[in-house]
């Protein structure tokens, strides 16, 4: 049978790891210069005016949404399906959730958020889940109407395009992160896009202590009297160089990365179109980020859940992973909220039924070959 399939295993090249060496005999692992051509890099690749390098997709979505103004009693509107980080930064920032149900790709449905808006809304936190981007014209037209700003949750979506703008330059601030599986990474970090000077500024302060000046800048000068000041007690977010040359080298190898996700995203849809699964939706505006590589296991199609399933790939050595249960489900904010399961009818589907398939742009042909025979064994019957 061979080796174990991880889930989620990172695509580490000799030359990232070369990056990281370097950066560790350069005297200088902190953040600075490096973290400077990564922020370039962002701006650059996505388009966007400005990009600011964090630790992590969760403190850039909280920074985003400070930066925007958002606070004790404001609502952000956002939905269920999705990693609970981004309902938990903005509770972090005071403000309070209001989950609109997805629509049949597991993305917000645009038609429900409207009805979801009241005087206190302040944001729409769309995430595009997998990699497929949202109906971003609807949702930034509906912001636009409403005067609300628009925080995108880009974790999965690195290198995905929405009628000819890539992810990161279409709403007030987008957010990537860097976490040891997602498209590229760092093993932690994230990255804000925006083209509001304003937006990036703060985000800058926040990140840095809520200091005038990066310890970049500090030591690389001459002592005077007082050689920064504090404008607001801000945080310590700033990501080392160490973590963003590794990053900066993985985005240097993305078009083959990408190139590779795609070979084994088109083959997977081959192989399995004649099985009695849900495959991920087809999605025509663009580039899909295919971040994560979803079926979905209806019972009364298959005869089977989505638990034996994941049980008996998991036998058979093949990692899955589940994306997501939905967070209205979870204890935290149902009860917070006083949610039921059927409040979000799709997300509740969602749950139950989707099971994510290995897709990494590292897994090798056997690989591959390995979970396309082991799924076929498993629906074949
Ligand atoms: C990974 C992820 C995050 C959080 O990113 P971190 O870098 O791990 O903090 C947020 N939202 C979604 C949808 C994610 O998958």
């Amino acid at each position: 049978m061979g080796n174990r399939i991880i889930f989620g295993k990172p695509d580490i090249k000799k030359e990232d790891i070369q990056s990281a060496v370097d950066v560790l005999r350069s005297g200088w692992i902190g953040m600075g210069a490096v973290t400077e051509a990564l922020e370039r890099a962002f701006v650059k690749f996505t388009g966007a005016r400005y990009a600011a390098a964090v630790t992590s997709g969760s403190s850039g979505l909280f920074l985003s949404m400070l930066a925007s103004g958002i606070g004790k009693g404001d609502e952000v509107i956002t939905s269920p399906m999705t990693f609970p980080a981004t309902a938990s930064e903005v509770i972090h920032t005071g403000a309070r959730v209001r989950f609109v149900d997805v629509d049949s790709t597991g993305n917000i449905d645009a038609a429900k958020i409207e009805r979801a808006v009241t005087r206190k809304t302040k944001a729409i936190l769309p995430i595009h889940l997998h990699g497929r981007p949202c109906d971003m014209s609807a949702v930034m037209s509906l912001a636009r109407k409403h005067g609300l700003m628009v925080i995108e949750d880009a974790a999965h979506a690195f290198g995905a395009t929405y009628r000819g703008k890539s992810i990161g330059n279409i709403g007030d601030a987008t957010v990537f992160s860097l976490y040891a599986t997602k498209n590229i990474t760092a093993a932690e970090g994230g990255v804000v896009t925006t083209s509001n000077k304003k937006i990036a500024d703060r985000i800058r302060l926040l990140r840095s202590y809520g200091i005038t000046k990066t310890a970049w800048s500090r030591f690389g000068k001459k002592n005077n009297k007082m050689p920064y000041d504090t404008l607001i007690p801000g945080y310590n977010f700033e990501i080392p160089d160490l973590l963003s040359a590794i990053a900066l080298s993985q985005m240097k190898g993305y078009a083959r990365k990408s190139a590779r996700r795609k070979l084994i995203w088109d083959r997977y849809n081959r192989h399995f179109q004649q099985l009695p699964i849900g495959l991920p939706p087809l999605y025509s505006e663009g580039n899909h980020g295919m971040h994560l590589y979803a079926i979905s296991v209806d019972r009364e199609k298959t005869g089977m859940d989505r638990e034996t399933v994941r049980r008996r790939l998991n036998a058979m050595g093949i990692g899955t992973g589940i994306h997501f249960v939905s967070l209205h489900l979870h204890s935290y904010f149902r009860d917070t909220y006083g949610l039921k399961p059927g409040d979000f009818p799709n997300a509740l589907r969602i749950s139950r039924q989707t099971l994510s398939l290995p897709l990494a742009s590292g897994m090798t042909e056997h690989e591959v070959n390995r979970v396309i025979q082991s799924v076929k064994r498993i629906f074949n019957g």
